[in-house]
């Protein structure tokens, strides 16, 4: 692929129509959609490009090139849940698992009741979303691509009676090596920088990285260039008649608040949703290691207590840490590693957080789970350790609970994690922020920020509320409709998404 984004450094001043903060699915969707309608566009991206050619080679360097705040960005509240984002061309969509959902029927009705009918149009809003599955090459994870944690997820759910089926992933290219949250190690994950930015450059568009907003007003955008060591090399000024903020569900609200704009607006960064995920780790009786997808089975038996099960991508250092083994017996436990098997049970949260003004480059985002939000991860737990225990037969598992030992019964599993389990205890995790400043509260139907003219929100920041499941395709669909309603509004044509 040929270049088509530009690394600068010195003193910058930009001018454009319109500039849009961040390049992540939101903010890449957006870009190519107005570039190709013929309006002058100008892409911001803190990160850099990758791809399979210059992706950091370990873990460590992944996700500190890779990850928001070097892979520590965590929610203040009980429990501390680590909130993973990504950073580069593509934002988030570099590093996901490339899992595709639908979004629910019943979401949809819920963001109309939330947002007095942004989306009033159902069937509009799902025949645009027909269109992205195409546009994204999203096709059924066939059973030879299946990992063997997938399998033996599909085995066990199957077994239970559980309703379940092999996801559905955006990657053309699959080759198989489970890596997609280090970035695909063979370009087959369809992400949005392959999918958009391209087009969007080909339609005029400039795309810088390494370029961080540090301050927006209503015409005009300051930040710092960095390169790729994290060395700042120069500063830049660019003027707008537009902004688009795409910074991402944590991002664009701490901008928004960093620049002072939450004096016109409160509902900025109020709503916060985060879809907490909680795993279950086995030690299954045969050997089921094979190589194959990242994520690709799932269960949802449960939905509607708001628990979703997938297969978990297989980490060794999370079972080192998962099982209290040490010396002989962690050298055991590592010998079992064609044996490991886990789950991750992912919640449709009720709970709201916020996202506030960021501190020293930390964002700062409130979150408490709720009683029923607790009562809903407790079921994951259940249901994660029944779904190994008894779909399994595994011999052991590990529960994500401070202090709690192996289990060998759901006796034992009732015992770790008995109904009032304390939410101190629990270890989640969350990939999923979302509705951070949302149409129906902080913006209007078109994404406008309330209270401003010409400043708007495109990424996972406006969505109405939560999607439920994973919600990248929900995300593309929203902010091609916002970024079509904008064109429509001014008289331009919109380049359908295949020409
Ligand atoms: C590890 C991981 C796995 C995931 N797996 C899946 C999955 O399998 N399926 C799924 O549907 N979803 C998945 N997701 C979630 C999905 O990728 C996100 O919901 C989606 O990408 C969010 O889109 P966005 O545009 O809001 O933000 P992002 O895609 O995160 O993009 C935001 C961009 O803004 C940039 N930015 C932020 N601040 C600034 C600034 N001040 N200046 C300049 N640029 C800035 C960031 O660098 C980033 O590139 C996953 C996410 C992660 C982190």
């Amino acid at each position: 692929m040929s270049q088509y984004w530009k690394e600068e450094s010195g003193a910058q001043t930009w001018t454009t129509d319109i500039v849009i903060i961040g390049s992540g699915a939101g903010g890449a969707m957006a870009a190519m959609t107005l570039s190709e309608a013929g309006f002058d566009v100008v892409v911001l991206e803190q990160g850099f490009h990758y791809d399979y050619k210059n992706a950091p080679k370990t873990l460590g360097e992944t996700i500190g090139t890779m990850y928001e705040e070097n892979g520590f960005r965590t929610t203040k509240g009980e429990p501390p849940i680590p909130v993973a984002g990504g950073k580069g061309l593509g934002g988030s969509t570099l590093i996901n698992s490339a899992i595709c959902f639908h979004t629910p029927k019943d979401t949809l009705q819920r963001w109309n009741e939330l947002s007095n009918g942004a989306f009033a149009n159902e069937d509009a809003f799902y025949q645009k979303q027909d269109e992205i599955w195409k546009f994204m090459q999203v096709r059924e994870t066939p059973d030879m691509r299946l990992s063997g944690n997938d399998l033996a997820h599909k085995r066990a759910t199957k077994k239970l009676g559980w309703v379940e089926g092999n996801i559905h992933r955006n990657t053309p290219g699959c080759g198989g090596c489970g890596r997609c949250n280090a970035i695909c190690s063979i370009n087959g994950k369809n992400s949005i920088d392959r999918a958009a930015l391209p087009r969007a450059a080909k339609a005029g568009a400039r795309i810088y990285t390494g370029t961080v907003v540090q301050q927006i007003t209503e015409k005009k955008v300051q930040g710092y260039i960095l390169n790729r060591a994290k060395k700042r090399i120069g500063t830049f000024t660019l003027h707008a008649q537009t902004l688009i903020i795409a910074a991402g569900s944590i991002g664009t609200p701490s901008l928004l608040q960093a620049s002072g704009h939450n004096t016109k607006n409160d509902q900025i960064g109020i709503g916060l949703h985060i879809h907490p995920v909680i795993n279950t780790w086995a030690i299954v009786p045969d050997p089921i290691y094979r190589p194959g997808s990242t994520q690709g089975h799932y269960s949802d038996q449960f939905v509607d207590d708001r628990v979703l099960l997938e297969a978990n991508p297989i980490l060794a250092g999370a079972f080192y840490q998962a099982f209290p083994a040490y010396g002989l017996s962690g050298k055991e436990l590592m010998l079992k590693g064609a044996h490991m098997a886990s789950t991750g049970a992912l919640i449709r949260d009720i709970t709201e957080g916020s996202v506030g003004i960021p501190n020293n480059g930390s964002a700062k985002i409130s979150y408490s789970l709720g009683e029923a939000d607790r009562k809903a991860l407790i079921l994951g737990i259940h249901k994660g350790a029944q779904l190994w225990l008894e779909g399994a037969d595994a011999e052991q598992i590990a529960l994500p609970i401070f202090g709690s030992s192996p289990c060998r019964s759901m006796d034992e599993v009732y015992k770790a994690a008995p109904t009032d389990l304390s939410l101190e205890r629990m270890i989640g995790y969350s990939s999923h922020p979302q509705a951070s400043c949302r149409i129906g509260r902080a913006l209007d139907h078109n994404g406008k920020l309330l209270g401003y003219s010409n400043i708007y929100v495109m990424d996972a920041s406006s969505l109405p509320s939560n999607v439920g499941r994973n919600p990248q395709i929900s995300i593309f669909t929203t902010i091609r409709i916002l970024a079509e309603r904008f064109c429509e509004q001014r008289g331009k044509d919109i380049i359908p998404l295949f020409t």
